[in-house]
């Protein structure tokens, strides 16, 4: 990885991990199948993870590993349709093969600081959100809608 001059946060380095994954999880956008998802109440479309995540709000459980119940790499992520409708999104590993070291990441990152995952996973869907919402809004001011 090159790691230039630019890379001004070395004192952040969760913030960095967060970008990494973000990244990842922004290349499921390619895959057929998992979007466009439509919400069955409302009928809302959701083209892609960027708006999937930046038009739709967290839920208390935001994201869950449950590959140990389903017996694959199996991860959930639950939001809220703006109707008020759960929109669930599985992602397996031929979807995002990084998958697996995300959650080897957040578990280790919850080990050294000791906060629960449950805390980090949390921090890492508001800063996926964020980093949506810096996007969104740089796309608004170039296009007319
Ligand atoms: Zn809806």
């Amino acid at each position: 990885m090159d790691t230039g001059p630019e890379s001004s946060a070395p004192d952040n380095p969760r913030k960095q991990l967060f970008d990494a994954f973000i990244e990842h999880f922004c290349s499921v956008n390619s895959h057929q199948g998992v979007f466009p998802k439509k919400c069955r109440t409302c009928g809302k479309e959701y083209e892609n993870l960027h708006h999937y995540i930046g038009d739709t709000e967290s839920k208390a459980q935001t994201m869950e590993d449950v590959g140990e119940i389903m017996g694959k790499s199996f991860t959930m992520v639950y939001r809220n349709c703006s109707c008020g409708n759960t929109l669930v999104v599985t992602i397996t590993d031929e979807i995002m093969p990084q998958i697996t070291e995300f959650w080897e990441a957040l578990r280790l990152e919850a080990e050294i600081s000791g906060h629960s995952l449950k805390h980090i996973v949390t921090s890492f869907v508001e800063e996926w959100e964020n980093d949506i919402n810096s996007q969104l809004s740089r796309i608004r001011k170039n296009t007319r809608f």
